[in-house]
């Protein structure tokens, strides 16, 4: 074949066009892009090769090499995979065959700005490398054909390449990239090294680089660099999780974890499998011990990275995993997603979407793992189990994660309808008989009182302030359960929970208590008669403070306290109001029912005192005290309370 100079499809010649014209914004990808294309032919090579040993003529050992020539301004990339033919390097490097980049064709409009972005959108594989050379030379010869067979192909990235047959020993491709005057950064070996350290530690493919040597000068002439004439890898060349599971040890495993979260300490658990259906894709995902600081950062990014088909794509997938699991780290590599696939079409795809349902999935499988062996399991007759090694080996943890990222997995309820009942079950709380935050929905029903229909919770600022609650009086007397919430996203959550296993979850401050048949028919009765008793006061009461509350009412829920506030069944608590307010959020005006304890010394005090009116706002005033709010007036409050004590 005598030199020819042929014409670029007039797609290609469009999207060369493209390439060179506009700011790339990331122009180290086109090395990502060439190794790739390296690593796929070794890949096909190896495949054919299957069939027929003699491709691999006396060189079976694959791998690319990198090589850097400041003279000449080159950086070549070399693999002896299959090579190209001299047929097809004219078709494949001179026409679009892939349909995905059909679209991308198809989707341009003419105008620099929008198809400039549609570049960094699709990618460009082999024509990435014009964004960094302004000629670029392709010598190959295909896998088991003779040497004077071999072809090179040029092109300036304009309108049009040369091909002509070459004679060339070995096997493979070496693309050689002729730089352009502002690329002279891609010359220089860290750089070179620290862009495929970025992008391809995980290609299965060793890629070799040739060693450099610090050279003293002679004679105080400046010291520089020479090759040594040494071969060096520079990429791991390790997908661990490309590997089968039972040749991958726990401390390779912690050891990869801590590598990619950059963390020092073991994660507590850790799920690898290989997903095979319509959507193909390998998951290594890892649940840290420890939170990080940024865990609650809105711009904070997501904890799994993405790889298709072991080559880098980004760090911080967030398509892959919702956003409240944003603490789990791994690693997501996709058969089936393009190389170049961007974040918007990340969010679009379905192949997308069925991946991060089946991370989902595997996450919460992990978590209920965890909280299945955390505590000693008590059969149906009160007897607790002998724990297995499973269950000593995983004590403590599920409780060491939930301290740490509880409150995340909260947001859960108010984001993933589908796993709802799951995430419900996974769900612990402190409550009046449990300090710590360890009692689960399950538990709490496992032990609610013969006649009890809801399960009763109370939200507040901290554990001492929801344990001293007054709220709580009369549940404590009875003998109640009542889950104590101090998360801050805890009521906000429960909206999204009204019930769980067919119980309602119900707030001990909101609405009027009901403790239907848990309160028998002579308390009934006495409370009833002291309400009768007492209309009189109470009408006056509401006189006085008509201004602070939306009504008084004499409760039962009460038994040291006299008064407490409480809130409409389905309004925003007075603290969440707060919150909203201290977070500097629009929060609607809650104007608080007082309830007042009818038999308390302070309140039947009440009837006919001379102070009324002041003993009615002390009585409004510590009852918001009492839940860790401000009077609105505090000077008016001490006043008040002052003149009493004189
Ligand atoms: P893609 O890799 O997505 O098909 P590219 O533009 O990167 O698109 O490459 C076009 C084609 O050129 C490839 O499909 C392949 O057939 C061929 N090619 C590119 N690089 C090499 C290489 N190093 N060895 C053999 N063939 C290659």
């Amino acid at each position: 074949m005598t030199k020819q100079t042929l014409s670029f499809q007039a797609e290609v010649a469009q999207l060369l066009h493209l390439v060179t014209h506009s700011l790339y914004s990331n122009r180290e990808i086109f090395l990502r892009e060439l190794v790739s294309n390296a690593s796929d032919a070794c890949d096909k090579l190896r495949f054919e090769a299957l069939n027929n040993a003699a491709l691999y003529e006396d060189a079976p050992a694959l791998d690319v090499r990198v090589t850097l020539d400041k003279a000449a301004r080159t950086l070549t990339i070399t693999d002896n995979g299959i090579g190209l033919s001299q047929q097809e390097a004219i078709d494949n490097l001179g026409t679009i065959a892939k349909s995905g980049t059909r679209e991308f064709m198809g989707k341009l409009s003419g105008e620099q700005k929008a198809d400039a972005q549609l570049i960094g959108q699709f990618g460009v594989g082999f024509y990435s490398g014009f964004i960094v050379a302004d000629k670029i030379t392709v010598e190959s010869r295909r896998a088991g054909a003779p040497h004077s067979d071999g072809v090179r192909w040029v092109s300036g990235g304009t309108g049009d390449f040369e091909v002509e047959a070459i004679e060339r020993a070995q096997r493979g491709t070496s693309v050689i990239l002729h730089l352009r005057d502002d690329a002279s950064d891609y010359l220089d070996a860290w750089t070179v090294k620290g862009v495929i350290g970025k992008y391809s530690d995980h290609i299965s493919l060793p890629i070799l680089m040739e060693k450099q040597e610090w050279k003293a000068g002679e004679n105080d002439q400046p010291g520089e660099m020479v090759k040594t004439g040494e071969w060096e890898t520079v990429n791991q060349a390790n997908a661990l999780w490309s590997r089968p599971k039972k040749d991958i040890t726990a401390e390779q495993y912690q050891d990869f974890y801590k590598q990619i979260a950059l963390d020092h300490e073991n994660p507590l658990a850790w799920s690898h499998n290989r997903v095979e259906g319509s959507t193909e894709y390998t998951q290594l995902l890892y649940i840290p011990g420890k939170a990080p600081h940024d865990l609650y950062q809105r711009d904070k990014v997501a904890g799994v990275k993405l790889y298709v088909k072991r080559v880098f794509i980004m760090d911080d997938a967030e398509a892959l995993m919702p956003g409240y699991l944003r603490f789990v780290k791994g690693v997501v590599d996709s058969a089936d997603l393009p190389l170049n696939v961007s974040r918007e079409l990340l969010q679009e795809s379905r192949d997308v979407k069925a991946i991060r349902e089946g991370c989902t999935k595997r996450v919460l499988g992990m978590l209920e793992d965890l909280a299945k062996h955390d505590a000693p399991a008590v059969d149906a007759d009160g007897v607790t189990d002998v724990p297995s090694d499973e269950d000593k080996a995983k004590a403590g943890q599920y409780g060491k994660f939930y301290a740490e990222f509880g409150a995340v997995l909260k947001e859960g309820l108010t984001e993933d309808f589908a796993n709802r009942d799951r995430l419900a079950k996974l769900l612990r709380y402190a409550s009046t008989t449990s300090d710590t935050v360890s009692v689960s929905l399950a538990d709490y029903k496992a032990r609610m009182k013969a006649g009890q229909t809801a399960i009763y919770y109370i939200t507040a600022d901290n554990l001492a302030a929801a344990k001293n609650s007054p709220q709580l009086e009369v549940f404590r007397k009875k003998g109640i359960e009542v889950l104590l919430m101090t998360d801050r996203v805890d009521e906000w959550a429960l909206n999204y929970l009204n019930e769980f296993d067919g119980t309602p979850l119900q707030s001990v401050a909101k609405g009027a208590v009901d403790l239907g048949e848990l309160q028998d028919e002579a308390e009934k009765k006495a409370a009833e008669d002291a309400a009768e008793a007492f209309k009189p006061v109470l009408a006056k009461l509401k006189e006085a403070l008509k201004d602070k509350a939306q009504d008084v009412r004499v409760t039962t829920r009460l038994v040291d306290s006299p008064a407490c506030l409480v809130v409409q069944d389905g309004g925003i608590s007075t603290q969440l109001a707060r919150m909203l307010k201290q977070a500097g959020q629009q929060a609607p005006e809650v104007k608080p029912t007082l309830e007042v304890n009818a038999e308390h010394a302070l309140v039947k005090k009440l009837d006919g005192s001379v102070n009324f009116h002041d003993l009615a706002h002390i009585l409004f005033d510590q009852a918001l005290l009492a839940e860790g709010g401000m009077p609105t007036d505090p000077a008016a409050y001490v006043k008040r309370v002052n003149a009493l004590l004189v």
